[in-house]
């Protein structure tokens, strides 16, 4: 069984198709690495795993349960919305831009969906936000607001949020596109213990040294579409597309 699996997944915006027949799949532990040009799609495909984004056409399975499902006229349909948020609950996703509460503490931001949507009693929830902010190194911060903090902490924060609601899998997009060089390596350091602890990770990352280090699998995407897929140093030291090669040409 895949944690996730996407087949066929086909999303338009208007007139412009964004994703072109995307089919993937993630194991459980499994960290992938998805990489391409800017305006390829990534973003919206994670959005779609996640139903921040309806899909056009496909189907998406998480761990063994659909959510979006192709029925036997081959037309797309979801699950209803109760069955499709208990899914989702399942993942975590961390943005570029962090999206935290700007009026919440850093303790407010990371038990407030625990309290609301999982029903973990307050106290627990603190204790759990507690054991999170020592995990990403950021307990002296607890009372401090997000505008004081920051990018790289803020991001951290963002991290220990998703993982309060103890998500089976973890989506990260771009996590350190808006950081300053010198904090990105504190934010990829959590991501890389998350992987040594198991976590099943997707990831959209410009930072090729982490994917080639950290990521089992890399994903190119090029135009909507996954160019090739392989390991590591397959995608980076012998691409088969001259696509992926000419990416890998500007970026590295
Ligand atoms: P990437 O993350 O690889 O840079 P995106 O998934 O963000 O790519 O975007 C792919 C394309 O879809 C871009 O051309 C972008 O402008 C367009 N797009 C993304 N979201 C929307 C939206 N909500 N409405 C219209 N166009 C969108
Ligand atoms: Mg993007």
């Amino acid at each position: 069984m895949y944690m996730i699996e996407a087949r066929n997944i086909y999303k338009s915006f208007g007139d412009l198709q964004v994703l072109k027949g995307i089919s993937l799949a993630v194991k459980k532990g499994e960290v992938v690495a998805i990489i391409g040009p800017s305006g390829s799609g990534k973003s919206t495909l994670l959005r779609c795993l996640i139903h921040l984004e309806v899909i056009d056409r496909g189907s998406i399975i998480i761990e063994g349960q659909p959510m979006a499902y192709e029925d036997e006229n081959g037309k797309t349909r979801y699950v209803p919305d109760k069955q499709i948020r208990q899914i989702c609950k399942k993942i975590g996703m961390v943005f570029q831009n962090f999206n935290l509460f700007p009026h919440k503490t850093v303790l407010e931001n990371i038990i407030e969906a625990p309290i609301v949507v999982n029903k973990v009693p307050k106290q627990e929830a603190v204790d759990m936000a507690e054991a999170l902010l020592r995990r990403v190194g950021l307990i002296d911060k607890r009372d401090s607001y997000p505008s004081q903090l920051s990018g790289g902490q803020k991001q951290r924060v963002a991290i220990a949020r998703a993982l309060a609601m103890k998500p089976d899998i973890m989506l990260f997009d771009e996590p350190t596109s808006a950081l300053d060089p010198e904090l990105t390596g504190e934010v990829l350091k959590v991501m890389r213990d998350l992987a040594e602890d198991r976590m099943t990770m997707l990831v959209v990352t410009h930072e090729m040294g982490f994917a080639r280090e950290v990521a089992d699998r890399v994903i190119f995407m090029d135009g909507g579409e996954i160019i090739e897929e392989g390991l590591p140093g397959e995608i980076f030291c012998n691409p088969r597309s001259e696509r992926t090669r000419s990416f890998l040409k500007q970026v590295l």
